[in-house]
C-alpha cells in the first residue's frame, strides 16, 4: 500500500502492467484470468480494440462538454439505443458515473415525480435484506447489509428492509408457486406495517448480486412484486447495476420477468471497465412530470460526458455484435454445470445458483445441514487468496444478515470461451482442493 493511496483495508495486491481479453498481468509478469470481471464490470473483456477505436476516435474530437453549455451527438445516440434496450415506456435516460449516482438518481426521481404528482407523503424506498445499493448516503440508507449503514445511521433516514427470498436457506423450491407466495406475504404484511400511503418505491434487484450471491427470485416472485407494487402505489425500481448489460443473457435482466419497472438502474457492465458510467432509465411520464413541474434538482458534472458515451456505444456494439447475450446463456450453462460437477467433488459446496454468467456458489460446513463454516474461518477470504495465487480472480462476500455464509461469484467476462471456461473451472478445482487440505482437514 503507498503512503498517500487509501482503500477500504490495508490489503495489498500487486501492481497491474497490462490486462487483455480475460485476462490480466502483473508487473511480475503473473497472469490472472479474471474470473469476476473486476466486480461484474467488464462484460465485453479487457481492451478490446473495437471499444478502444471508439474511445480513441471521440477522444479527435471532444472528451468533455458540459450538458449545460452543448447537447452532444453520442450521447443522445447512446440514450436512445439504451431506450431501445429497456421495455417499451422505458424511454428516458438520464446517465451518471456509476451505480451509486444512479441509485441516487432513480430515488430523487421517484420523489420528485411523487411531489409533481401530489402525493408528498411517500418517501420510502422499500428494499430486501440482505442487498447492497451502494456506499453514498442516499444508497447505504436502502441498502439492506446493516453493518454498512450502522455508523451512519444517525445521518440517515432509516428506510423499510424485508428478507430477501432466500429459499435455498430456507429449504423452499423456487419452482413451487407457494415459494413466491410464501415472500410476497411478507413482503405484504412489511408494507401493511410501514402504512402504504407513506412508501414511494421498492428497490430490488431482479437477479441478487454479491450481497445475495447470484439470488434467483422464486418463480411468479417478481410479477407478484409488480401487483403489490400496484396494489399500494409503489415504484417498482430495478436495480440492474449488476445483472445488466448482457450478464443474465438478456440485455436487461428484466425482459426475463412477466413484470415490467417503472425504472432501470444500470452502470458497471454498461462502461465495461473502460470509463465509469451509469444510468437511470426512467418511465417517461415521470420525467415529464418533474420537469414540467420545476425541473429535476439532480445532475452530475461529469455526468454525459461524451468520452464515457463512446465508451458505452463501443461496449454495446461488442454486446450486440458478439452476440453476448446468448453467448452468457450458452458459456453460463456450461459453466453452471461444471460447478455442479465441483459440487459433487467438494460436499462443503452447499448450493450452486444464478443464471446466464451471474453465477455463484455458496460455501457450508456441510452441504446438506446448511451448517455455515465459523467466521472466524474468514473462508471468503481465504478460498479467494488461494485462487489468486494460482491465477484466477473470484469475488466473494460473507453475508451479514444474520444468515450468515460465504459466497463467491464466479462472474467472468461474457465473451469467455468454452476453453477458457475449463481452464477456469481446472484453477477453481485446485484452489477448492488446497483451500480443503488447509482449513477443513
Ligand atoms: N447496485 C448494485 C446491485 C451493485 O452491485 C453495486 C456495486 O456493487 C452498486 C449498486 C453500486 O455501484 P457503484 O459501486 O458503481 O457505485
Amino acid at each position: 500500500m503507498s503512503d498517500h493511496l487509501f482503500y477500504q483495508t490495508r490489503q495489498t495486491r500487486p501492481f497491474i502492467e497490462r490486462a487483455e481479453g480475460i485476462y490480466l498481468w502483473d508487473a511480475a509478469g503473473q497472469r490472472y484470468l479474471d474470473g469476476a470481471s473486476g466486480a461484474m464490470v467488464s462484460n465485453v473483456g479487457h481492451s478490446h480494440p473495437h471499444v478502444l477505436a471508439r474511445m480513441s476516435a471521440q477522444m479527435q474530437s471532444a472528451t468533455f462538454a458540459y450538458r449545460l453549455h452543448f447537447q452532444s451527438d453520442i450521447v443522445e445516440q447512446f440514450a436512445a439505443r439504451l431506450a431501445k434496450k429497456a421495455p417499451k415506456g422505458l424511454d428516458k435516460v438520464f446517465f451518471v458515473s456509476g451505480g451509486s449516482e444512479a441509485v441516487e438518481t432513480a430515488i430523487k426521481l421517484a420523489r420528485q415525480a411523487t411531489l409533481a404528482r401530489g402525493e408528498p407523503e411517500r418517501f420510502k424506498i422499500m428494499s430486501r435484506l440482505p442487498s447492497y445499493h451502494g456506499s453514498t448516503l442516499g444508497a447505504v440508507a436502502v441498502t439492506g447489509t446493516p453493518p454498512f449503514a450502522e455508523p451512519f445511521a444517525p445521518m440517515m433516514q432509516a428506510m423499510p428492509k424485508v428478507r430477501a427470498p432466500l429459499h435455498y436457506l430456507d429449504g423452499l423450491d423456487p419452482e413451487d408457486p407457494g415459494t413466491a407466495a410464501h415472500y410476497l406475504k411478507e413482503i405484504e404484511e412489511a408494507i401493511l406495517a410501514e402504512s402504504p400511503e407513506s412508501l414511494l418505491a421498492f428497490l430490488v434487484e431482479p437477479v441478487g448480486g454479491a450481497s445475495t450471491g447470484a439470488l434467483v427470485p422464486p418463480k411468479g416472485y417478481m410479477e407478484g412484486l409488480r401487483a403489490l407494487c400496484d396494489k399500494y402505489g409503489l415504484l417498482l425500481i430495478y436495480d440492474e447495476v449488476m445483472t445488466g448489460g448482457g450478464r443474465t443473457g438478456t440485455y436487461f435482466a428484466a425482459d426475463q420477468y412477466d413484470a415490467v419497472p417503472d425504472m432501470i438502474i444500470s452502470a458497471k457492465g454498461l462502461g465495461g471497465g473502460y470509463m465509469p458510467l451509469g444510468a437511470v432509465i426512467s418511465r417517461n411520464d415521470l420525467v415529464d412530470d418533474v420537469l414540467d413541474h420545476g425541473g429535476f434538482l439532480h445532475g452530475f458534472t461529469n455526468a454525459a460526458m461524451p468520452l464515457a458515451a463512446a465508451a458505452g456505444m463501443g461496449v454495446l456494439d461488442v454486446v450486440e455484435e458478439e452476440q453476448l447475450c446468448d453467448r452468457a446463456t450458452r458459456i453460463g450453462g456450461v459453466l453452471f454445470d461444471r460447478l455442479r460437477d465441483l459440487q459433487s467433488a467438494y460436499p462443503f459446496i452447499g448450493d450452486v445458483r444464478g443464471k446466464g454468467l451471474l453465477l455463484a456458489f455458496e460455501l457450508m460446513a456441510d452441504g446438506q445441514s446448511k451448517q455455515v463454516l465459523p467466521k472466524e474461518l474468514n473462508a471468503h477470504v481465504k478460498l479467494v487468496n488461494i485462487a489468486y495465487e494460482n491465477g484466477l480472480i473470484i469475488y466473494s462476500r460473507r453475508t451479514r444478515n444474520g444468515t450468515e455464509g460465504d459466497h463467491f461469484m464466479i462472474c467472468p467476462p461474457l465473451i469467455t470461451t468454452a476453453a477458457q471456461t475449463d481452464e477456469l473451472v481446472a484453477l477453481l478445482d485446485k484452489s477448492l482442493g488446497q483451500f480443503a487440505d488447509l482449513y477443513l482437514k
